[in-house]
């Protein structure tokens, strides 16, 4: 970890500390950002950070068996490719030591201010500047980028009692590495890809298991393997070798859009390896159909593994479909009466996605949240800038999630975006860059138009990829190479500028 002394220093105590730009976060994005700064010989920004370390997602998910759903060829910058990958899907280990080499290497880590919690973020329409009050201290910033991530904080479920739990209760993103489950009779709530991963790393150990599902997933097989060493040595030799493998992951998986936003067809191959990846391996025909999802695959994120099915079946544990009534400091009671004795919960029951704990704290020109504005839903002009709220950048906002290949591909396209924006004001003078109502109208009804048919809306599905009203917000509906033509550079003419010594008022008389 950073010793402090290389961390830029906290504002002094009253004082406000200025810089051109402030990231909010360190993890792929924050790191990408930073990096697209630094290439470019930009070294006025800091990265605020609430934890103690750069990484995101693959430092705060310590959980048993915490994997990537990708393959690590892909899932990497395309600027940092890493030759000495253990593993086709590495487990979080071994990401967060990549993510933590990648900031060494590129030097971010001068930037970071860690233990930074942004607590609210507030436009100066004057100063035409972003106050931003951090857990470390005030700063003062032209421009704020927010990579606060969109799944980042964890989503606690209203179970009655679950407070007067007198054993152990933990989200598997915050994961308590001193607990011993060894023995333990262990309630895990939650069959997504979090769960789908941490069941079967403790059935081992554990004394029972009760896996609490909602709704089932498909599954698919896993096909991870260690990287052999001569693989690894001519990843070296030849990056392009590399290059050539990453290219052609990429690609195979742009096939399965074709399923899911195209044509549902494509859908059924996919189908059928998982109805025969349940078949082959769960024997018993009741837990079977318990474990048979009644929507159409893609409809929620397509998980893989090749050891939760026998995890299930295993002597000590037990598929539970009836739902939860009540939590009681000793027990957990289904709604059909059933107590199970309980030691440990485990949540597996996500983040909060749609309503962004980030958006409650930046305030835009007329005092407004961003989670106000974004009471019917979230909107944006290109998923990175929101109207009212000038010089201000979300790297994965909305509609940038991804479930069918690799996010940090969403995340380069967006800072390459972003970056075009500053040069765009370096290039033209400019104090303050604001995008349009009309444009994120435009950008709103062409997300509209792209999910219609999808097998999101249409897989008859609840999924956290829709808001409240089911809306898509959180998915890019299409190809991502589309996204990535459409954020090649920055929209200008979907923007208004407001030269350097100019208030915004007298640009808009
Ligand atoms: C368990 C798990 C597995 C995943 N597997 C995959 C996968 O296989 N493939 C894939 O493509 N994606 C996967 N993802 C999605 C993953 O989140 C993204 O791929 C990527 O890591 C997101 O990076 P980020 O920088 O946007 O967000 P994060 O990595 O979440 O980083 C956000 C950072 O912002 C900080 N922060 C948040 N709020 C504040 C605040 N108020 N003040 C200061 N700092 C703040 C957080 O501490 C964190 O460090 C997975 C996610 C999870 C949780």
């Amino acid at each position: 970890m950073t010793s402090t002394l290389e961390s830029p220093a906290p504002a002094q105590p009253g004082a406000v500390r200025e810089v051109r730009t402030a990231i909010i976060g360190s993890g792929f994005a924050g790191l990408g950002m930073a990096i697209a700064l630094k290439r470019r010989g930009e070294s006025d920004f800091v990265l605020l950070e609430r934890a103690d370390d750069v990484g995101g997602t693959w430092r705060d998910n310590t959980y048993p068996g915490a994997a990537c759903d990708v393959q690590s060829n892909l899932y990497s910058f395309s600027f940092a490719q890493n030759p000495d990958w253990g593993r086709s899907y590495s487990e979080q280990p071994e990401i967060q030591a990549y993510l933590r080499g990648v900031a060494d290497r590129f030097d971010v880590r001068r930037h970071c201010v860690f233990g930074a919690e942004v607590t609210a973020a507030r436009w100066d329409d004057t100063a035409q500047r972003w106050l931003v009050s951090t857990a470390a201290g005030e700063f003062s910033a032209r421009v704020l980028v927010s990579a606060a991530g969109a799944l980042a904080d964890p989503t606690y479920p209203d179970i009655p009692g679950l407070d007067s739990f007198a054993g152990t209760v933990m989200h598997s993103a915050r994961w308590d590495d001193t607990h011993d489950l060894t023995g333990e009779r262990v309630a895990v709530i939650g069959t997504g890809a979090s769960a789908i991963q941490v069941v079967p790393a403790i059935q081992p150990i554990v004394g029972s298991m009760a896996v609490y599902q909602r709704t089932p997933a498909w599954v698919v097989p896993r096909t991870d393997h260690p990287v052999k060493p001569w693989m690894r040595r001519l990843y070296k030799l030849v990056p392009g070798f590399q290059n050539a493998v990453r290219a052609f992951l990429y690609l195979f998986r742009e096939f399965l859009v074709i399923g899911m936003a195209k044509n549902r067809r494509f859908l059924k191959p996919v189908g059928k390896l998982a109805k025969a990846h349940l078949h082959r391996q769960v024997r018993d025909p009741k837990l079977r159909r318990a474990l048979t999802p009644d929507y159409t695959i893609g409809c929620k994120r397509i998980l893989i593994s090749n050891d939760y099915f026998p995890a299930v079946a295993a002597p000590n544990a037990e598929l539970v479909t009836a739902g939860i009534q009540e939590v009681r400091p000793h027990s957990v009671v289904a709604r059909d009466g059933v107590e199970r004795p309980t030691d440990t919960i485990v949540l597996a029951t996500g983040f909060h996605v749609t309503d962004l704990p980030i958006a409650e704290r930046i305030r835009g020109r007329d005092g407004r949240s961003l989670a106000e504005v974004w009471a019917d839903g979230m909107v944006s002009n290109r998923s990175a800038a929101v109207a009212g709220f000038p010089n201000m950048f979300l790297l994965v906002g909305p509609n940038v999630g991804v479930g069918h290949t690799s996010m940090v591909y969403m995340i380069e396209s967006q800072v390459a975006y972003v970056d075009d924006a500053l040069r765009t004001m370096d290039a033209e003078g400019l104090a303050v860059l604001e995008t349009t109502p009309e444009a994120q109208e435009a950008w709103r009804s062409l997300i509209a138009e792209k999910s219609k048919g999808t097998v999101w809306l249409a897989g008859g599905c609840a999924s956290w990829y829709l808001d409240k009203h089911g809306h898509n917000t959180t998915l890019w509906p299409d190809f991502t190479f589309r996204f990535r033509k459409l954020t090649r550079q920055l929209d200008r003419e979907n923007y208004v500028g407001v030269p350097a010594g100019t208030q915004s008022q007298e640009v808009a008389a």
